[in-house]
């Protein structure tokens, strides 16, 4: 067994319905006195509870997904306007992907209080968007110094953006089992991760104001990141990466609609990572597992469901060809992907997908 794996530098606490003391012990060791708090307009009740007992100099709500340039040089001169010395990101992934905007210039620390389970909060990946063209990029500046997970703090994400965020953890899992970094470790944390999410997301669906789903949701939320952070982008990645920066597609959402296509197109060609899903979903392969897991979160169907248009398709085939990992279990041809992408836009039954050739 020979292999390289980084572990990034990062406090990490559980703290449910306790985050506000949690943060200010963070804000307190990374010596801060003058904090931006970044929320989104919908997450500032959840930032105020969590924030009450700080040092607070700025709350700002100029939050877009997808971080689009002019929106992270607004948030930039603000906390030097501010002379801020920490920030608090409370929210989702495009909260927290503004405080790593910021921090990457600044070079300012940021404590995440994350309140979905995106997981971006445990990756040193940052993404920005200019125009139609989504760059991403990898800096150990925007690793948030430290992070609060409070499942209180989730109970009030619908149910239905639960079970999209949620699938957009497993995602970080089934991806990170094929990227081009993958290792044992990131291979543990996946399988552990997958668990957990197939473990809470029912719960969550079935009790969503009770706290043992989300619990498991945040727990594997985490575990999904470190994978997904340590092992890198795979094709599934690649793929959403695409679509969701040129057609302005939802994040979690279109995660959640492209998983199954890509899982049952690459698991025949990576029999140890489908062993490792069948066993982590308990189910006889991985494709049933996700299938059963699907059915029961009434998961996201169809790409076309959130935005997408067929008549893009060439379009989007000839842009993710350009990206697809050099390692990927199966070839991936204009043909197969031109397929997936059909099935995954129309809902069509992913069986079809693990069956086609190149
Ligand atoms: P989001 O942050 O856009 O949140 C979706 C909506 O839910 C928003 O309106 C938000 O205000 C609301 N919301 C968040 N928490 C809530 C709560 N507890 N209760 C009620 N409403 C709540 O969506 P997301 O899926 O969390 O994040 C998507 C963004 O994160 C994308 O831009 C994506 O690229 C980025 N991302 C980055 C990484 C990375 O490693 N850099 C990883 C995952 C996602």
């Amino acid at each position: 067994m020979r292999f390289e794996h980084e572990t990034l530098p990062q406090r990490v606490r559980f703290a449910p319905g306790d985050a506000a003391a949690s943060v200010l012990a963070e804000v307190e060791r990374l010596g801060g006195s003058r904090v931006m708090v970044i929320a989104a307009p919908g997450e500032s009740d959840l930032a105020a509870q969590v924030t009450a007992g700080l040092p607070v100099v700025l709350r700002h709500d100029d939050v877009v997904m997808h971080v689009p340039v002019a929106t992270a040089e607004r948030a930039r001169a603000a906390a030097a306007a501010h002379d801020v010395d920490v920030m608090v990101s409370v929210g989702g992934g495009s909260t927290t992907g503004l405080a790593k905007a910021v921090a990457l210039t600044t070079g300012l620390p940021v404590v995440a209080v994350p309140t979905t389970y995106a997981g971006s909060e445990a990756t040193s990946v940052w993404g920005l968007t200019e125009g139609a063209r989504k760059t991403t990029g990898a800096d150990p500046r925007v690793l948030p110094r430290a992070v609060v997970y409070d499942a209180t703090l989730t109970l009030s994400l619908p149910v239905a953006m639960s079970v999209a965020s949620g699938l957009n953890a497993l995602a970080h899992c089934v991806d990170s089992l094929w990227a081009p970094r993958t290792d044992p470790i990131a291979q543990a944390l996946a399988g552990e991760g997958i668990r957990a999410l197939a473990a809470g997301l029912p719960t969550v669906v079935t009790d969503p104001i009770g706290l043992t789903g989300r619990e498991h949701l945040l727990y594997g939320a985490y575990l999904a990141a470190l994978a997904f952070s340590s092992a890198g982008s795979g094709l599934h990645h690649k793929i959403c990466h695409v679509l969701g920066g040129a057609y302005d597609l939802p994040h979690a959402q279109t995660h959640a609609v492209v998983l199954p296509y890509v899982l049952a197109f690459n698991a025949p060609a990576a029999p140890e990572a489908e062993r490792r899903m069948a066993t982590a979903f308990d189910a006889p392969t991985a494709v049933e597992g996700l299938r059963r897991l699907r059915r029961a979160v009434d998961a996201p169907l169809a790409l076309r469901d959130h935005g997408f248009d067929e008549a893009h398709i060439d379009d989007a085939v000839r842009a993710i060809l350009e990206v697809v990992p050099a390692g990927n279990p199966r070839r991936v041809t204009a043909q197969n992907l031109r397929r997936l992408l059909r099935a995954a836009s129309r809902g069509a039954d992913p069986a079809t997908v693990a069956a086609m050739g190149g």
